[in-house]
């Protein structure tokens, strides 16, 4: 459990009272990320972000999900690790985990309970998710798993800020009669449009959907809506594998899945102007070194805090 101090409480007050997008998250179907107790973690000054980024876990759903277990410990203990030379210095404290959908094989309420758990429990940090094709049911539709999402983030389509960066998590309706790799659905790439003209000019933006750069079929639309914005990330899954892509100016990754033959979750961290994303082998305690995998860029960051100046 995350426990609530004074300081925590006083970020998640802060989080409320600078809402910028408060007037978008009245709009059916967006929101402020409203998880209580869940702002993301501070971090030193100068050491940027640092976050943890996975997909696909598919808890069964007979609500077993052994399998989730070993990338939830490794994740608890990779602050402090050694990044690869050409990085250098340790992985900070990870703000937050966010997963890209497909939580579950199909929504049970006991895949629910199992991923709750798992992840307000045993996992040590907080913890955002967004709802995958195997969320909504497929062909037999179910809410249970849009409710828990709902009920802990206020939306399936949401954001939050942390360290001077937008985070927004974009829900798109999967056709189940289609084909694995689809289009983003228009109503989507809207409600992106909405949120991106809502933000501060400049601010960097980090978008996360299920469908990932190599599983969406409309990336150029995508880049389109992104427009002037300064989205230095988009992360997807769906695909179960690690994977970077580029577009233009814009920076992707597919995010690895603990359910694939590749035991991984990537580490990204954002500096003023420098991203990095790396995921880490939790079996072989090792950073990948497939450099199709590995994203080294430079981006607008965010801005370093201003330096306090002494009074004259
Ligand atoms: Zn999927």
């Amino acid at each position: 459990m995350i426990k609530r101090t004074p300081l925590a409480a006083a970020i998640v007050l802060a989080t409320l009272l600078s809402a910028p997008m408060a007037r978008a998250s009245e709009r059916k179907g967006e929101g402020r990320a409203r998880a209580a107790g869940k702002a993301p973690a501070t971090q030193p000054a100068g050491a940027g972000l640092t976050f943890l980024a996975w997909s696909d876990q598919h808890v069964k759903t007979d609500g077993d999900g052994k399998h989730l277990e070993a990338p939830i410990d490794a994740m608890n203990k990779l602050a402090g690790t050694a990044w690869p030379e050409a990085i250098g210095g340790e992985v900070a404290k990870p703000a937050f985990v966010f997963g890209a959908g497909d939580i579950t094989d199909w929504p049970t309420h006991a895949s629910m309970r199992t991923y709750d758990a798992l992840i307000t429990k045993r996992l040590k940090i907080p913890a955002y998710d967004i709802a995958g094709n195997h969320d909504s049911g497929g062909k037999v539709v179910s809410a249970t798993i849009h409710k828990w999402l709902i009920a802990r983030h206020g939306a399936l389509t949401y954001t939050f800020d942390a360290g001077g960066v937008r985070f927004l998590a974009l829900h798109s309706m999967f056709d189940p009669d289609g084909k694995p790799a689809q289009p983003l659905t228009a109503e989507s790439l809207a409600r992106l449009r909405t949120q991106l003209a809502g933000t501060p000019k400049g601010m960097p933006v980090v978008l996360v959907t299920h469908l990932s750069f190599v599983s969406a079929t409309n990336v150029g639309e995508l880049v389109e809506a992104f427009g002037e914005s300064n989205v230095i990330l988009w992360m997807g899954g769906h695909f179960h594998k690690a994977a970077v892509g580029k577009h233009k100016r814009f920076n992707f990754i597919q995010l690895p899945s603990p359910k694939s033959e590749f035991p991984e979750v990537t580490v990204v961290r954002i500096t003023p102007d420098r991203l990095v994303a790396i995921p880490w082998d939790y079996t072989r305690k090792a950073w990948t070194t497939d450099r199709r995998k590995i994203l080294d860029a430079r981006i607008r960051g965010p801005k370093p805090a201003a330096a306090t100046r002494p009074a004259i």
